[in-house]
């Protein structure tokens, strides 16, 4: 009786120790492990990864080799520190001036900031005139001052005359006669007394 009771007593706990247990022991597992990150790594420091065996559940442990800086990107003026451990991971870029214009020493093309050291090209003057003031044709500067007249030639109707503005110089040209008659006006010539009355 007392050695039955002994015998189930053991059978049930072979039974009970034996269903936990997986079918094949971990001994002879070629383990297929499925991994989990337990420590992120960073640039300057190791991560952690735990496995577990998906058929046995044994357990191990791998390191993670280091991850990247966390760096910002650099500008013209500030390099890329990673933001962890401080090391300067890209130099700054440096400014990228364009060319220089009258109105801008130059212009960097990543920020905006005009070049300190740079200087000021010429302005490009329109020529003027009496009516129009010279102009930088880039920037629009205006210096305020015109320029000369377009003079036409005199005539003998009206005095050598600007063609923009009306200004007029001087006095009429003498008429042109030919044959007792002015070419360009059609005047009598008045010195010529015997010449017929205008039939025309
Ligand atoms: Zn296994
Ligand atoms: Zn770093
Ligand atoms: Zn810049
Ligand atoms: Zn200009
Ligand atoms: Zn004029
Ligand atoms: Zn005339």
């Amino acid at each position: 009786m007392k050695r039955t009771q002994t015998f189930l007593a053991i059978l049930l706990v072979v039974l009970a120790v034996s269903a936990l247990l997986p079918v094949i022991s971990s001994a002879e597992c070629a383990h297929t492990y499925s991994w989990i990150t337990t420590k992120e790594p960073t640039c300057s420091s190791y991560g952690t990864q735990k496995g577990t065996c998906t058929k046995c559940g044994a357990t191990a442990v791998r390191q993670i080799s280091y991850g990247d800086h966390n760096c910002n990107e650099p500008t013209c003026e500030k390099p890329g520190v990673c933001k962890t451990c401080g090391r300067t991971i890209k130099p700054k870029l440096g400014h990228s001036y364009g060319a220089p214009t009258c109105y801008s020493r130059g212009t960097c093309s990543r920020c905006g900031q005009e070049n300190p050291h740079g200087s000021y090209t010429s302005h490009k003057f329109t020529t003027g005139s009496c009516v129009n003031t010279k102009k930088c044709y880039v920037c629009g500067y205006d210096t305020g001052k015109y320029g000369g007249h377009s003079m036409q030639p005199a005539t003998c109707t009206k005095p050598s005359t600007c063609s923009l503005c009306g200004t007029t110089s001087g006095s009429t040209a003498p008429h042109q006669f030919q044959n007792g008659r002015c070419i360009v006006c059609g005047r009598r010539d008045d010195l010529i007394n015997s010449l017929p009355d205008d039939d025309m």
